[in-house]
């Protein structure tokens, strides 16, 4: 069975041996368990459930939160020769949706945005198919303890139900021992496997710095950039300070950087990911917008101009770096103060009960159109966006009341939550222990040995980091050539 399993990696996907956690999530899979696996970031969670794909007969439907991650699997997927596959979201237009639904049998692999996944029309074609595997990625998603949480995702135990409980893939990178227990719930599964593996990346050295004043931050990120070895990334809070930082390193003599996030178009952003994968630019100035699904081995650095929201969105970002196992090193800078924007940030994701209840006025007279309302009350695109999924949940259950306090509940709730978030990276900030034991905690695992250059605190030798200059590049191409003849050499 086993060898079976390195025959299938290598037939499909030309891997000669799995990943560490991999093929124990495959073996789980074919088992017909239900399974629950928490691997870290670029361990290859697509082939977890790729490869049970090939073996089993029917249908994987995946269930994806971002549209940007959905389209990058399906191109991925397309080049490794398989072209049973299609994204169902909101990219699709009406007469390609159609076309796509009647010809939905015809596809192996199904990629859909749980939106989409609600919507009747397509529930009632995909129960007409025969699924094989039913794989939530990113399930964190679903947990209201996850940091991600979507309304969205809540429904997938229901509609899971609906499909005739499919075995089960429950994928994530980060996930505290409340968010898998959670993950398990809201599914409904009555029995699963849980594979949970370290979330440590031993290469990637761990370095806050402090940096006096925020003023002062801009400064000491240019002489970092002018010393350390890249590619690297730079992620920020705001566009703004991201763009703004691409127009200062510009003039400071750094040519091959972008700025990435959100509000940049799909094709340019596609562009700029391809020109930072194929080494056209070395660094990247991005907000968390910037990453998943970004497979590019040799990123050197990750480097926090802002403080993260909260430790998992943290170690997913660092874990961009060293993907190829050499050491690589993530640096957060942190100035007194620096956590106002956060907290600020979390306010702007979540509706107060003063627009709450606006808007719940609102509902009962719809007096104004909609995009009137949010202009009135001040809602931006993720506030909104919460808000009408509850309202939209709301409709087949009525008693508006009692729901609108159930709502300010749990909007007081999250906001006290991420609060808790933003507490706790400051202490880690703070925090006189070992960096990497800290995080290993926090996630409920131990530091099981000492690892060279772990973190400041335990102590890094920095000069590994620094930029090669002009010499060691002639030497290290001289040596290469000298190998490579010998090497042609001892063939002939
Ligand atoms: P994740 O979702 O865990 O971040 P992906 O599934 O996007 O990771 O895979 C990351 C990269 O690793 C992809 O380029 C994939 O082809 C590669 N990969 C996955 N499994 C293996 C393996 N067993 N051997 C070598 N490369 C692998």
């Amino acid at each position: 069975m086993n060898f079976e399993l390195e025959k299938k990696l290598q037939e499909h996907f030309s891997f000669s041996a799995f990943r560490p956690g991999q093929k124990e999530v495959v073996s789980s899979v074919l088992n017909k368990k239900n399974t629950i696996a928490v691997l870290p970031t670029g361990t290859g969670k697509s082939l977890c459930y790729q490869l049970p794909g090939y073996v089993l007969s029917g249908i994987v439907v995946i269930i994806s939160p971002l549209l940007s991650l959905m389209q990058d699997q399906v191109e991925q997927m397309h080049m490794q020769g398989e072209k049973r596959v299609i994204a169902l979201n909101s990219f699709l237009t009406g007469a390609d949706r159609s076309k796509a639904l009647r010809q939905l049998n015809k596809y192996k692999f199904i990629y859909i945005s749980p939106e989409m996944l609600n919507l009747d029309e397509i529930k009632q074609r995909l129960q007409g198919l025969p699924i094989s595997l039913f794989v939530i990625d990113e399930a964190h998603c679903i947990s209201q303890w996850g940091y991600d949480f979507r309304p969205d995702y809540m429904k997938l135990g229901t509609i899971r139900e609906q499909l005739g409980n499919p075995l089960t893939l429950a994928l994530t990178a980060t996930a505290t021992k409340e968010v898998v227990t959670d993950i398990a719930q809201v599914l409904k599964l009555t029995s699963w496997d849980e594979h949970i593996f370290s979330m440590d990346r031993p290469n990637i050295a761990i370095k806050v710095e402090q940096v006096a004043a925020p003023e002062e931050k801009e400064h000491h990120l240019i002489k970092l950039l002018s010393s350390l070895q890249g590619p690297g990334i730079i992620y920020f809070s705001s566009r703004k300070k991201a763009e703004a930082l691409v127009e200062r390193l510009k003039a400071d003599g750094f040519h091959k950087v972008m700025a990435y996030h959100g509000g940049i178009d799909q094709e340019s952003r596609i562009l700029i990911q391809q020109q930072f994968i194929h080494g056209q630019l070395d660094l990247i100035c991005a907000t968390s917008a910037f990453g998943m699904g970004v497979n590019k081995e040799d990123i050197r650095f990750v480097i926090h101009y802002h403080m993260p929201l909260q430790m998992e969105s943290y170690i997913q970002e660092i874990g961009r770096a060293g993907r190829d196992g050499k050491k690589s090193l993530a640096i957060l800078l942190y100035s007194p103060g620096d956590e106002a924007l956060s907290y600020h940030l979390v306010e702007n994701e979540l509706p107060n009960v003063v627009q709450i209840d606006w808007i719940s006025q609102w509902m009962k007279s719809k007096n104004r159109s909609e995009e009137e309302m949010r202009a009135l009350v001040g809602l931006n695109d993720i506030q909104w966006r919460l808000i009408s999924d509850f309202f939209e949940n709301l409709e087949n259950t009525g008693a508006l009341d009692s729901s609108i306090e159930k709502f300010k509940l749990f909007v007081e709730e999250r906001t006290r939550l991420k609060r808790k978030k933003i507490e706790e990276i400051k202490n880690w900030i703070h925090s006189c222990q070992c960096r990497r034991e800290n995080i290993l905690n926090y996630f409920g695992e131990k530091k099981k040995r000492t690892i060279k250059d772990c973190c400041d605190v335990c102590g890094i030798n920095l000069d590994q980091f620094q930029k090669r200059d002009e010499d060691a590049a002639n030497f290290s191409f001289s040596f290469d050539w000298r190998a490579y003849l010998s090497s042609i050499l001892l063939k002939g």
